[in-house]
């Protein structure tokens, strides 16, 4: 058991209300890890006042149901604030994270800045959500679950581990989601909603996988630019989703999205298989995992240095390991 699990606890049994917060433009783990919490919490400890506070959204996640409003500044200064899945504070979705008393990090991303009083980071986890299974496991003649965190927390397993596929899934991952299963989610209902697209999305797909490229060394990449957007009406949340359309390429082990954000800005998508990525993410004012990363690059110039290096990368990679397919 981490020695911090312990610690987190008993800071939970000490307050009677419990803030809980996560990185803004939310993924399953962001907020399956912090409504399974905030569920677990509720159940076993009625008495406390324990919310959800957190100031943007992701539409892909709306089936999971909706969040709490913010609260007014003067209720978070008595308050113990957990912050889950964030790896850096200016990534915190609600920035009054900060007027809480306390804070907690629980995190799964590789450690960039430290924070709060009490940190338990564990980077070979596949989500954060397994970490919130793990606390459950750890404490569970202490805790409560039921179906609905089962479901919160079944929701960011499935989805940050790629469906239990990427490297950081572990036996112990599968147990824990064994357990988790067990408490009746309705895995059928679950993977209709993560699956199932509009029919606008498959033709903006279609399109997608006509305009990517590829550079001499294998990044496949992508720009969804204003003109894209505009002519399948597209949010910045379903531009960002075609980082997936270039992620089972023969010989491509690095594919890249570039998402205009409209105000100066594109957003990069980094994803590998192998190839560690995280690192070029954070030259570019990202970070993230291994073979999973995010950064912000300000002209096409930065986008096509960004493309040149990942390409260098590759090429390098190719060149001195064996076996990659
Ligand atoms: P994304 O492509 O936005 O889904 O990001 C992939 C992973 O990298 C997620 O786990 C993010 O939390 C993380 N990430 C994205 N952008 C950043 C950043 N600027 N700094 C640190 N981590 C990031």
């Amino acid at each position: 058991m981490n020695e911090n699990m312990r610690k987190i606890l008993d800071k939970i049994k000490a307050y009677d209300k419990i803030f809980i917060f996560r990185h803004f433009r939310p993924d399953g783990d962001a907020v399956g890890s912090t409504k399974g919490l905030a569920e677990i919490l509720k159940l076993t400890f009625p008495e406390k006042k324990i919310c959800l506070q957190n100031a943007d959204f992701s539409d892909y996640l709306a089936f999971l149901g909706k969040e709490e409003e913010l609260l007014p500044d003067e209720e978070y200064a008595d308050a113990l604030g957990i912050v889950l899945d964030t790896a850096t504070t200016k990534r915190i979705s609600n920035q009054k994270y900060a007027l809480c008393k306390e804070i907690i990090k629980i995190d799964h991303h590789i450690p960039v800045e430290d924070y709060g009083v009490c940190q338990w980071v564990e980077e070979h986890r596949s989500s954060t959500c397994e970490m919130v299974a793990a606390f459950y496991d750890t404490f569970k003649d202490e805790l409560k679950i039921d179906k609905t965190a089962a479901t919160y927390i079944y929701t960011g397993m499935v989805t940050d581990s790629g469906r239990f596929r990427f490297r950081e899934v572990s036996g112990e991952t599968m147990r824990l989601a064994g357990l988790i299963l067990e408490q009746g989610v309705d895995t059928d209902t679950l993977y209709a909603h993560l699956y199932m697209k509009a029919f606008d999305e498959l033709k903006f797909e279609a399109y997608a996988h006509k305009k990517m490229k590829i550079t001499p060394s294998g990044v496949a990449y992508l720009f969804v630019d204003k003109k894209m957007k505009k002519k399948f009406a597209l949010t910045n949340e379903q531009a960002s989703a075609s980082v997936s359309c270039m992620d089972s390429i023969k010989g491509s082990l690095i594919w890249l999205a570039f998402i205009d954000n409209g105000d100066g800005s594109i957003r990069v998508r980094l994803r590998s298989r192998f190839v560690t990525v995280s690192e070029l993410a954070e030259r570019y004012n990202g970070g993230g995992h291994a073979c999973a990363a995010g950064a912000t690059v300000y002209s096409k110039a930065e986008m096509n240095a960004l493309i040149g290096e990942a390409d260098a990368l590759l090429k390098e990679y190719k060149a001195t390991h064996e076996g990659w397919l």
